[in-house]
């Protein structure tokens, strides 16, 4: 039997790619090492169909009352619901993350769902009447048209969710591109979304790489691109969508510090860093990849992170007892095992090394799976690549710092700004801590400040490109125009033409 291959999702149909000969990528089982199945690797040609789809279906999808729209996100919720843990496996499958944790990511892209159900309370516009005698004025916003969204493949339906739930919503049509290395999900939402009544056309998926990129970021008729991976890639995007007029946010990587401070319940403060540092194997990009101990903090903490991170449990994902699952590829796994030489080599305190763990322990059949154990390091100084650059792996890095300000300082000078935390019991230090944080999205006593839907996702500095953040308000607002209508009918008698500018009257 032939290996399977995914393929794009275009008008209602999946479909292989126009060009010949086709390109395309294999897509592996990152527990066992072993390629399921190969995915289309789509051309301008496939752009430009899914596009022309997008443009054909959109008059009549803008044209539909938003409660009608909102009817059809109602039974998709509904089918979502349903079908959570078929997705939920599938991301298993591809990505490696653990099960229950491929639930959490389904359930959060579930709540955007229903965020987006409530579209037409969120399109409601403002109305003044009588702004002047006998003129009233006020705005709406309308759908830009056709948008993209270009997705990572560290959560393969929940940020494919921050984007497309609003976006079709709003009464725009839609074209994804997800990531090439965990496809398959893509195809289950587009499926599910055409069992809920969704127009041909509405939404459709181009799988593959930069040709396929690239072809929406030109394409006359993409009005809009939300982005969501690494940053000199939000960057490019950035740069080049706005060169070609379009509206961009382009979310970044990250380098997230989670500050602990020497009040802290460290009992708290340590079951917090263990989970946030290797659930998902550190391939979030709210994971913190930083542990900021203040004052006497290492030395207290050190020994329980040490054994906590020897004790992990690394299972295949689809084992439930599961903690921590595969890196997602080989190539990922060389990068990540290259940073803990060099962090040997820079002169940090390698505590615990994963580059040991033999997949044979993580599951029958999962010997050339691509596995590492969670990683410490202490003492790890500023100027070190190993604290500078994102890693997007299981590795910790704890930096000792005297006090708060410099914890702070540290935080700030750092060129990423979407996540922190800070673990104390002292109400001030809290307080002073959120107001002078760069950072976008901070927690306290929370390792992982994931905004809810109706908040909005988004972080600062090079975490983040463009003016809006991701789905709540601000996400409604990126998918839309305002337009402002000044309106009067005038009695029958004509008054003549004015040639003043017009004032209240
Ligand atoms: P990536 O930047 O390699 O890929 C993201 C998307 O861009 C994919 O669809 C990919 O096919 C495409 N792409 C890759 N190279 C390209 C190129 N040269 N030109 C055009 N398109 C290209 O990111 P990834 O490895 O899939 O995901 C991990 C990264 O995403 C991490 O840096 C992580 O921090 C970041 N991330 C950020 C957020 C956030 O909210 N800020 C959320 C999730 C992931």
């Amino acid at each position: 039997m032939g290996i399977a291959e995914i393929g794009h999702f275009i008008d209602g149909q999946v479909r292989g790619s126009l060009a010949t000969p086709a390109r395309t990528q294999p897509v592996y089982n990152p527990a066992i090492g072993r390629e399921r199945a190969k995915v289309a690797l789509g051309s301008a040609a496939d752009v430009d169909a899914a596009v022309a789809s997008a443009q054909a279906a959109f008059r009549a999808w803008a044209d539909t009352p938003p409660i009608r729209r909102a009817r059809v996100l109602f039974k998709f919720l509904e089918l979502l619901n349903q079908h959570k843990d078929d997705l939920a496996r599938i991301i298993t499958a591809e990505h490696g993350k653990v099960f229950t944790d491929a639930q959490g990511e389904v359930s959060r892209g579930i709540d955007i769902v229903e965020f987006a159900c409530g579209i037409p309370q969120l399109l409601k516009g403002d109305f003044t009447d009588q702004v002047s005698t006998g003129i009233d004025n006020w705005t709406l916003r309308q759908p830009l048209g056709v948008v993209a969204g270009i997705t990572p493949f560290n959560f393969p339906v929940m940020v494919p969710m921050w984007m497309y739930p609003l976006a079709i919503a709003a009464g725009n049509t839609f074209v994804l591109k997800p990531s090439p290395i965990d496809p398959s999900a893509s195809l289950m939402m587009a499926d599910l979304l055409k069992r809920a009544g969704l127009p041909d056309g509405v939404f459709n998926v181009v799988q593959g790489d930069k040709e396929a990129v690239d072809a929406l970021l030109v394409h006359p008729d993409v009005k809009a691109v939300s982005f969501v991976g690494s940053t000199p890639i939000a960057n490019y995007i950035y740069e080049t969508g706005a060169r070609h007029g379009k509206r961009v946010q382009a979310l970044g990587g990250a380098k997230n510090h989670m500050v602990v401070m020497p009040d802290a319940d460290l009992e708290q403060a340590v079951d917090a860093l263990i989970g946030s540092a290797y659930g998902s194997a550190g391939e979030r990009c709210m994971a913190i990849s930083v542990a900021v101990l203040v004052g006497d903090v290492a030395d207290r903490v050190m020994p329980a992170l040490a054994q906590r991170t020897r004790e992990l449990k690394v299972l295949d994902g689809a084992n439930l007892a599961a903690e921590m699952g595969p890196i997602v590829t080989r190539a990922a796994h060389e990068r990540i095992s290259g940073y803990i030489g060099l962090g040997v080599t820079e002169g940090a305190q390698l505590v615990v090394d994963g580059r040991g763990f033999l997949g044979a322990s993580a599951g029958q059949g999962c010997e050339e799976g691509f596995w590492l154990g969670g990683t410490l390091f202490d003492h790890v100084r500023p100027e070190m690549r190993i604290y500078r650059e994102e890693i997007f792996g299981p590795v910790l890095a704890c930096v000792r710092v005297p006090d708060l300000a410099s914890a702070v300082q540290l935080v700030n000078e750092h060129e990423f700004g979407n996540g922190v935390s800070c673990f104390t019991r002292d109400g001030n230090v809290a307080r002073e801590f959120s107001r002078r944080i760069q950072v976008g999205m901070v927690g306290i006593n929370v390792p992982i400040p994931v905004p809810m839907a109706w908040q909005g996702f988004g972080g600062w500095k090079r975490s983040l490109f463009g003016d809006m953040h991701a789905y709540g308000e601000e996400g409604v607002r990126f998918y839309t125009k305002q337009k402002s209508i000044m309106q009067r009918w005038p009695e029958s008698t004509p008054k003549g033409a004015e040639f003043v500018m017009p004032t209240a009257k």
